[in-house]
């Protein structure tokens, strides 16, 4: 096998990209998009390891995250900061669950559950009046919009063809036709599709088990200090799986909103010191084109919640889908037909995962005998 055709430019086409050329195969790389715009570059960069379930989950997110650790190295524009994470914490029962988390946790994610004054020191920002704060020091961050480009300058060259503005609209073994006729072809195509509609997308994805999920996401004008952390509080607490113990019952249900959008505050800085402040998720469809403005009200306050001063004026919002697994696995890696194989619907994790996603896709198509196609 010579060469790799891999469709779709986001994070997850790119770290296959990136993980071919580093197996010496030569890459085509078709994206639809003239730069893309999807998930990709909606999101808020974090490796996140706090919330990720023990077991497989964790694994993949810390062997992707030694991954990044490496990649910056030669990339510097994915601006990989080691930061760790702090959630806040403010009654008895969100102690409590953490508590029993970090029990069942066994040293795994290093947790600390720290005193108010603690978790001022790592992190001064946190000027709020709460009970606790969960410390997590595996977290880290990438750089979001800056992370393809500076991947794609990397790999520029004979042996990488970067197409973008070519749509897959029909495909076969070997090879894909672009929008305007062209057949590219590879020894093995890899459709890296994220939740699309577009072209073949729309039919390669009917009858997969996924579903997309929509979120909200804002960021603001730079602040006048770098926050070493990544942040967040405990409505957190209602949505990781790592927080699923006896005491996570006796937190009260949540507020409307918060239930109806799915809420919770995830904060991280850009390089250039603005914040990026989410979150919401939705799984109905059809989704409103509009993003609701209450929800960024409410993700504000606790933001002023948490820190004790307002967050900086808002510079943009937006809002981005992604594709994750309906059954609980990690993510979806199929053979359509000889040679041509979806990977997608990593979920709300890509960024987190990508490396270590496409290091074991590249296990499986040259053929280490562990990994099966999920
Ligand atoms: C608001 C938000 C916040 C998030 N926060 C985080 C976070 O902090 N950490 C984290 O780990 N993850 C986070 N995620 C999830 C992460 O963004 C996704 O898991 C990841 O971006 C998925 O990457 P992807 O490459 O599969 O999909 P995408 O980024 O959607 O890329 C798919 C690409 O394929 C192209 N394409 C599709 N069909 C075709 C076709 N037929 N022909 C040619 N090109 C095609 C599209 O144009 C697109 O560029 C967040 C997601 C959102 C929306």
């Amino acid at each position: 096998m010579q060469r790799i055709l891999i469709v779709g430019g986001g994070i997850i086409g790119m770290l296959h990209a990136w993980e071919a050329r580093k197996r010496g195969f030569d890459v085509i790389h078709l994206e639809s998009d003239l730069e893309p715009r999807s998930a990709t570059v909606r999101n808020l960069g974090m490796i996140w390891v706090t919330g990720r379930a023990t077991g497989p989950e964790i694994e993949l997110v810390l062997r992707a995250r030694s991954m990044w650790e490496e990649i910056t190295q030669e990339a510097p524009g994915v601006g990989f900061r080691a930061t760790g994470a702090l959630t806040v914490l403010y009654t008895d029962a969100e102690v409590e669950t953490v508590r029993q988390a970090i029990e069942r946790d066994a040293g795994v994610h290093g947790y600390q559950l720290l005193d108010p004054v603690d978790a001022r020191n790592i992190n001064p920002i946190l000027q709020g009046d709460f009970a606790k704060a969960l410390y997590c020091p595996k977290d880290a961050v990438i750089e979001p919009q800056a992370v393809l480009p500076a991947l794609r300058d990397v790999l520029a060259g004979d042996h990488y063809q970067w197409h973008p503005g070519v749509t897959a609209v029909e495909f076969g073994s070997a090879w894909v036709r672009g929008q305007d006729g062209t057949v590219y072809t590879g020894d093995q195509v890899i459709f890296c599709v994220g939740s699309s509609q577009v072209g073949a997308s729309a039919r390669l994805l009917a009858g997969m088990p996924l579903q997309r999920v929509r979120l909200q996401m804002l960021q603001t004008e730079p602040l006048d200090f770098r926050i070493s952390t990544l942040l967040s509080d405990s409505l957190s607490l209602h949505y990781y799986p790592v927080y699923d113990v006896p005491a996570r019952e006796r937190i009260p249900a949540r507020p409307e909103l918060v239930g109806k959008f799915g809420i919770k505050l995830m904060v991280a800085q850009r390089a250039d010191g603005s914040l990026t402040i989410g979150d919401t998720h939705l799984y109905d469809e059809p989704f409103d084109f509009a993003s609701t403005e209450q929800c960024y009200e409410f993700i504000l306050d606790r933001f002023t919640k948490l820190t004790g001063r307002p967050a900086p004026a808002v510079r943009r919002r937006w809002s981005g889908t992604y594709a994750q697994r309906t059954d609980g696995e990690l993510f979806l890696r199929r053979e359509i037909e000889e040679n041509v194989l979806l990977a997608t619907g990593i979920g709300g994790r890509g960024m987190g995962t990508a490396p270590a996603v496409a290091e074991d896709t590249f296990n499986l198509i040259c053929g280490t005998p562990e990994l099966r196609s999920a």
